[in-house]
This record gives C-alpha cells, structure tokens and sequence, in this order.
C-alpha cells in the first residue's frame, strides 16, 4: 500500500522534537525498517528535503512570489493579507500551517495525500516549461495544499522552497541506514544518555558502516543504498558499482602546515604538484560517446562548459572514463592564469554560453583518473593512474594538460617547486601520497594541500542591509555565519569590505545583491534576512570573543576575499573550527 504523506510528516516532527544525532539516527533507522522498496527512493529525497538527488542539475524553482499565489489560490485568502502573515512570522510554512488551519475548520475537507502524490507534483513543478507555466504550477501547488492538513502545508511548503531542513547529515543517514538494515548483524544501540554508540564488535560494525559509505560515495544517493541494502543485503552494498554519468564523491585534500608535515602525511618520495587555483571538474564519458562534467559539490555542469566538452572528447583517448581535473581560468591577453574569481560566474551562467567561454577561457589540469574502460580504479596505486593518464591525454597547452608533477623526497626541490608554483598564479601545493588508493568522499591524508596565506574562512551570508548613498540600490553589508555543532547558522560578525564597485572590477556588490536578492525571506527597514546559500571566504585581522553576534565570536577587520561558487551552505566552516583558530590565535 502507498505510504501517506502524514506519516513522512509524523517523522519530521518526530525528529524537530530532539538535537541528539544519535536519537535522530534512531527515529530514521526505525522509520526505514517500515518502508517499502517502492516507497523508498521518494522518503530518502523529501527526507532530505529533495525530489532529485543532488547532483541533477533540475530544479523545483517556486520563488516566494509564487508561492504566495499558490497559497491564496488554495485558501482564498488574498495574496495581500498573506503577504503581511509572512511578515510576521518570517517563514511562509508556517503561514501555511496557520492559513490551511483555519480553512480546514471551515470545510472539513480531508482527502488523504499520499507520499508518492506530493513527490510528483513536486517534481513536476521542476519540469514545466513555456507558456502558461506560472498558472500550471499555482494550480500543481493549490491541489496539494488544498488536500493538506495544516502540519503537511507546513512541509510541502518548506520542500517546495528548497527550505527544509531535518538538522541530520550524511553522516547520521550513512548511520541510520546502518541501522536499520544492519541492526541484528552489528547489535547497534546507544546509551541512555544519548550520547554514545554501543556496538557487540566495533569490527563489524565499522565493516557494514563502511559498506553503507562506500556505495553513497559512487552513487550519491541514499535511495539506491537503502534500496540494495533492504533487498539483497551486504552483497547488494558490495555489488554498487560506480556508473559513468553519475558523479562520484571527489577526495578531498588534507590541509599541512609545513612541507615537512605534508611529507610525513604522504611519506616520502611523493608527487608534488601545483595547487591551481581553478574549480575542479570530474568528467565522465560513456562508450556512446556522451560526457558529463561534474563540480566538487556533484552539480551538473556540462551544458556551462561546451570547452571543456570538446577537449575531453578530442584529447582522450578511450571510449569510457571518469577523470578528475581543475579547470583554471587563464587571461586571453596575455594568457597568464586568472585567479578563480574571474571565471566563477560561468559555473551557473545559463545564457551567452558560447561567448562567455570565448571571454574566460579555461583550460583542464588532468590530475587523476578512476575509472577506464569498463573497469574502476580507486583501488589502484596513485602513481599507476597517473602513469595511465599519462598515456591517454594528449595534451595541448590552453586546453588541456595533465597538472605539473613530480616525483620527489628532497624538501628543497619541495619550496623550489612551491615557490615557482606561487610565482606563477597557484595557491600553493599539493602532495600526494604515490601508492594510496583513491577514497572518494574522504579526507585521509592521500593528498595534502600546503598554502603560504593565512587561514580564511568559508562563511555563509545569513543576512544584508541595503546601502546609503550611492550604495543604496545594492545590499552592500552582509551579515555572515558558520556553523555549529546542531547545524545551526549563527553569526560572526558582518562584512562590506573586498567587493568591487564597477561590475568588471571583479566580485561586484551589484553582482552580490543580484545573488541575495532572490534568497531574501523576510525584509524590515533596510535589513533582510536571506536564505543560507552564498558561500564567502573572508579573511580577517584577528577572531575576539563578542557576546554581539550569535557564535559568541566576532571576526575583526573581515574582508570578502572569493565567493565560494563550488561550496554550499552546510560545506561553511563550523564554529569549532573557528573556536579553534581562536585558541591558535592565542598561542601565537
Ligand atoms: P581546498 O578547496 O582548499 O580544500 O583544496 C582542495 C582543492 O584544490 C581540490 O578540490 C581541487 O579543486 C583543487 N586542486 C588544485 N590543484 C589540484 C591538484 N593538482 N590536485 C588536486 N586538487 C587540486
């Protein structure tokens, strides 16, 4: 029988009732045991407040506008006096709860909404295109609000806003899958306090949990783990392969303080290589020939960079593959490498495709390959891949190269290396570790990041007031914040200085409030609040205690250095790690 709405709903509310991970592990592991196969991949996404997963490149795209038109059409209430309710409460699901409340008690509608029901109209709202769209959507809204009961409004709401959020992480999914499909295998449970896993045998619990991550980290998709998990057990984990086309979790690099550190890290000899200052781009291609790119965050961007199409069909050899690369800018003038920035705005550019990328060119830095020919690669030796590539990319300067290497246990051929590397336009250096396998998803020290400039950090803007002057058509302050230990934003001060005042400067204001401006949820005098979306790096003379902002911390003499176009809000820094930087502040 199709699973109701209202019990995806009884879980939400089940788990906004506590903050413990590991009670929230609980409540979905409990939850997954009842679902069914057909139910699963729809309570996986709405869990995570999607319908797609995360590396499509669809999207619902119900502005507030929108929605204010779908709820009034669904109640009768005016969008005027809606309007005002949102401005009250700040959060239109819950003017949804309240409007559908008192509607209900008027008509005494109950049409039971089914999970798959509210999954498809919603999607289907990412699908519309052309004429009459607007009206299509209002009505594909209305009928699902019509049928909800006030707390559903709520989250159909919140879903369709791309606003929900359940406060659990992939961490704490990877767990309660574990959990649920796993519990008689590894005797999983918590201690009373809720603080602590208790497991027979750590051994084999770690065995399933590491099952569990490593088929997320090839299919970046819950569904299809608990799917296989449910059905066919460890085997159906171990059976998940990686597949051309949908993009797999990039390793991450762990950061080194010295050369020294990094050689410890990685051991000696190591490769070093530059650390360009580009975006990185996972391509794929299938044996029909098709290529996908992806960023470090999964999106899709294929259709943004027809460039780097070409090149990867022309200069490859193989029919199927799935590389990992940086695309880096480079000045059509003098041909010199820009930093990131400059060609940041091709990443979601969605017209003048083919101008934009003659204006900032970019050219590939092939620094390591996963998958050829059928087979994947992740358990081979790096400095195998790497011989690989060197076989089948045929390089030609602009367009695409294999990153600059080499092979090396001397740290002084390391600072010479990273000197001319800085030199020349690059963040610094990266060394890798030869024989390490590559961990998709895990930061475990196979390659090791070494940059000479001060630690900045990546912020979320949470909130901006419009300027004065002749700033006043641009939201030119922007309050920002990192993350805490519940996943809460909270803030560390406010930043207007590091953004330029013409547009072709560099990162504009006008640039920054054209972003903002559509995130704003709620707006009193000259403040607005914003949705959590555009990532900052910003750097700072120095963080103090301050009881002003909500961390506890205020960074002084913040400046916006980048935007952080590859990072999403739940990738900002953590307050910890800001906490931290504060004690190694005061070491010094
Ligand atoms: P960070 O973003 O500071 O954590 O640094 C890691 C990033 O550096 C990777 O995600 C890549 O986008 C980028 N990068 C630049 N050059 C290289 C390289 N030679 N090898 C690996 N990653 C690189």
């Amino acid at each position: 029988m199709a699973m109701e709405y209202s019990k995806l709903v009884e879980l939400y509310e089940e788990l906004s009732r506590t903050k413990k991970r590991l009670e929230k592990t609980h409540i979905i592991s409990e939850f997954l045991k009842e679902v069914s196969i057909d139910d699963m991949e729809h309570v996986m996404l709405l869990l995570e407040g999607r319908v797609f997963p995360s590396y499509d490149a669809r999207e619902i795209g119900v502005a507030s506008r929108l929605m204010l038109k779908s709820l009034s059409a669904a109640t009768g209430i005016s969008q005027n006096k809606i309007e005002n309710e949102w401005k009250k409460q700040g959060d239109l699901g819950l003017v949804a709860e309240v409007l559908v409340k008192t509607k209900k008690q008027a008509t005494l509608h109950s049409a039971k909404l089914t999970l798959k029901k509210v999954f498809d109209n919603i999607r289907k709202l990412a699908e519309l295109e052309g004429q009459g769209t607007v009206e299509r959507k209002t009505q594909l809204i209305a009928e699902l609000l019509t049928s909800a009961k006030p707390l559903e409004s709520k989250y159909i709401v919140k879903t369709i806003l791309e606003e929900m959020r359940i406060g659990v992480g992939e961490g704490a999914m990877r767990d309660a899958i574990t959990w649920a499909f796993f519990g008689k295998e590894t005797g999983v449970s918590y201690t009373k306090d809720g603080n602590e896993i208790i497991v027979e045998d750590r051994d084999v619990y770690n065995k399933y949990l590491d099952a569990v991550q490593s088929a997320y980290d090839v299919t970046n998709e819950f569904a299809q783990v608990a799917k296989a998990a449910k059905s066919k057990g460890l085997k159906g984990l171990e059976s998940i392969g990686m597949q051309v086309g949908i993009p797999v979790q990039a390793m991450l690099a762990l950061k080194v303080d010295t050369i020294e550190e990094g050689f410890e890290t990685v051991g000696r000899p190591c490769a070093i290589e530059y650390k360009l200052d580009g975006f990185r781009i996972q391509a794929h291609k299938d044996d029909r020939g098709n290529i996908k790119l992806f960023t470090r965050r999964l999106e899709d961007v294929t259709k943004q960079f027809p460039d780097v199409v070409q090149f990867v069909k022309k200069n490859m050899k193989g029919k199927s593959f799935i590389l990992d690369s940086e695309a880096v800018g480079y000045s059509k003038k003098t041909g010199k490498y820009l930093p990131f920035q400059n060609i940041s705005q091709r990443i979601k550019r969605k017209y003048d495709i083919g101008k934009i990328s003659e204006d900032f060119p970019v050219e590939v830095n092939v620094f390591d390959i996963i998958y050829y020919e059928g087979k994947s690669l992740i358990n081979e030796e790096f400095r195998k891949r790497r011989g690989l590539l060197e076989k089948i990319v045929k390089q030609e300067p602009k367009k695409i190269v294999l990153a600059k290497s080499k092979i090396t246990s001397d740290k002084k051929e390391v600072e010479k290396f990273f000197k001319d590397a800085v030199n020349s336009g690059n963040e610094g250096l990266m060394l890798k570790k030869l024989d390490a396998p590559y961990k998709p998803g895990a930061r475990v020290g196979y390659m090791t990041k070494f940059k000479a400039m001060m630690e900045t950090l990546d912020l979320v803007i949470v909130g901006a007031e419009w300027g004065e002057g002749k700033r006043s058509k641009w939201l030119s302050s922007y309050a920002i914040a990192c993350i805490d230990d519940d996943g809460n934003f909270v803030e560390v001060g406010r930043v207007s200085t590091g953004l330029k005042e013409k547009e072709d400067e560099g990162l504009s204001f006008m640039e920054m409030t054209r972003m903002l401006k559509p995130l704003v949820i709620l707006e009193k005098g000259k403040e607005v609040k914003v949705k959590p979306k555009i990532v900052i790096e910003v750097g700072y003379e120095e963080i103090q205690k301050s009881p002003s902002y909500s961390s506890g911390m205020a960074l002084r003499f913040p400046r916006i250095v980048k935007f952080r176009e590859d990072k999403g809000a739940e990738e900002a820094s953590t307050l910890d790690y800001v906490k931290k930087l504060y004690e190694g502040q005061k070491k010094s």
